[in-house]
């Protein structure tokens, strides 16, 4: 299979050739494959470099979202007493994007089930390989992008999440959703204020993700929002885990 994978691979940008160099496993890489093939205009979306993030983080555009963010935080406190909203501020760089692909759980499932397959494919027909991956549909989906699609990567995305003092009380596992997120209201209460901003979108439904929002600048001189011509499950989820942790 490695020999349709390096075929299927050969037509896609510099960026995603090397990226795959970096991820752990033929499976893994297919799968991954699978997502750049889908993706579109990679380059628009594809996560920004350190310098990109440094020269971001010094930019109108950064201020105007750390903004967007603290009123997110501090209107959540006002309509919420005792709890508060917790933000990774920071742009999700593509190194660390590759290795919660190569560690995330969900991940190594969908690559798993779909290597069996692929390895058929690939001996049926290794022209139309390219074609295959393309087209098949991991069920379910991983929860992660595929590294260098996060919209974390451009700072387009954010994930929030629901403290009690130092306790945290709503966070990014997957598993975890129904019984912190839903029962308890919170995913109603983020929304209700992420609804106040015209800065956020959101949340993230397929999968879900109450805690996943869209983040939508609006000065002209912030990065432009691609519109995702393949919307692909997109799950930040964090850690190790099938749903992640933290
Ligand atoms: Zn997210």
């Amino acid at each position: 299979m490695e020999t349709c994978l390096a075929r299927a691979a050969s037509a896609t940008p510099a960026e995603v050739q090397s990226v795959l160099g970096d991820i752990d496993g033929v499976p893994r890489r297919v799968l991954a494959l699978r997502s750049y093939l889908r993706a579109g205009d990679v380059a628009a979306r594809w996560s920004w470099t350190d310098d990109e993030i440094a020269a971001y983080e010094r930019s109108p555009a950064h201020e105007e979202a750390m903004a967007a963010l603290a009123w997110a935080q501090a209107r959540f406190a006002e309509r919420n007493p005792g709890f508060t909203l917790y933000v990774n501020t920071r742009v999700r760089s593509l190194d660390t994007q590759v290795q919660r692909w190569n560690g995330n759980a969900s991940v190594a499932a969908a690559a798993q089930a779909m290597q069996g397959p692929a390895e058929s494919a690939c001996a049926d027909d290794p022209d139309g390989f390219a074609a295959w991956v393309k087209a098949w549909r991991p069920v379910p989906p991983p929860n992660l992008a595929a590294p260098g699609l996060s919209a974390h990567g451009q700072g387009r995305a954010f994930d929030f999440q629901v403290m009690e003092g130092e306790v945290l009380v709503a966070g990014t596992d997957a598993r975890r959703i129904d019984v912190d997120w839903i029962a308890t209201g919170w995913a109603r209460r983020l929304a209700e204020v992420m609804a106040e901003s015209p800065a956020f979108k959101g949340p993230l439904t397929r999968p879900s993700e109450p805690w996943h929002y869209i983040y939508v600048p609006a000065s002209n001189d912030a990065p432009a929002v691609v519109p995702d011509p393949n919307p692909e499950p997109e799950s930040e989820s964090q850690g190790t885990s099938a749903g992640g942790s933290a």
